[in-house]
């Protein structure tokens, strides 16, 4: 895990090959959905793993069958509430809940509005309480623009005051995280790589595509039968 020059509170993990084969993985345009989901999955797990390493530990004491020991508990990984941004986030979810295993779990969609305004539309909003105690983590795979994730945090912030703010992605645009961390210098991020910039579409690049569609298949919009269109779908 190395903490990035260019901001406070902002980690990659360049220094971790197992994490770099996994991206090289997602960012390949061969790779199809199942290993995709995969990928995504061990990587929420990996770096659930890291963030564990910057919780507060408590030592216990222990007793094996033989003797007692001297242990520890990471008292933290029992205070944390995954928000989860619809849709690419969800094999992101299944990886952190397998360290995070008492995590109470918040899901929310975040989709651009229309224009010219393209305000940022959360239609879905499911958070549970959050207490002083709590470690947030956001789960969103592609920190882009931010804009979503300056909507979700600024949302979060509604449910009470945690500890920590967390937003765990795959890839970041600097342009994303500097946006972050101008409004919410507090909010620590953790990615697995900053990747080099955003081109006039919005998506990352290099990059590894459009989540959502890589993890899931890209949507299809149906046409609506009562307007005398036939079920042929196109695509959106
Ligand atoms: N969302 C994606 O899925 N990919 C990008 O490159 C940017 C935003």
């Amino acid at each position: 895990m190395i903490e990035d020059k260019r901001w406070k509170g902002v980690y990659s993990f360049d220094d971790s090959p197992y994490l770099m084969e996994i991206l090289t993985e997602l960012r390949d345009k061969e790779t199809d959905s199942i290993t995709f989901r995969k990928g995504l999955v061990k990587l929420g797990r990996f770096m659930g793993y890291e963030i564990i390493k910057t919780m507060e530990t408590e030592k216990v004491k222990v007793e094996t069958p033989l003797e007692e020991t001297e242990g520890i508990i990471v008292k933290d990984r029992r205070n944390v509430v995954i928000v989860t941004v619809l849709r690419a986030a969800v094999p992101l979810m299944e990886g952190l809940v397998k360290v995070f295993e008492h995590a109470r779990i918040g899901i929310v969609s975040a989709a651009r509005g229309k224009a010219p305004k393209f305000e940022i539309e959360m239609n879905y909003i499911k958070i549970p309480h959050i207490t002083p105690e709590d470690t947030v983590i956001i789960a969103d795979p592609m920190i882009a623009t931010g804009s979503t994730l300056l909507r979700v945090i600024e949302e979060v912030k509604k449910y009470g005051t945690p500890k920590r703010i967390i937003v765990l992605g795959v890839l970041a645009a600097p342009e994303g995280i500097s946006r972050i961390k101008e409004k919410f210098p507090e909010v620590e991020i953790f990615v697995t790589k900053i990747d080099r910039e955003l081109n006039d579409k919005g998506y990352i690049l290099p990059g590894l595509g459009d989540a959502g569609d890589r993890a899931f298949g890209a949507p299809i919009k149906a046409f609506d039968p009562a307007s005398g269109a036939s079920n042929r779908v196109a695509k959106i």
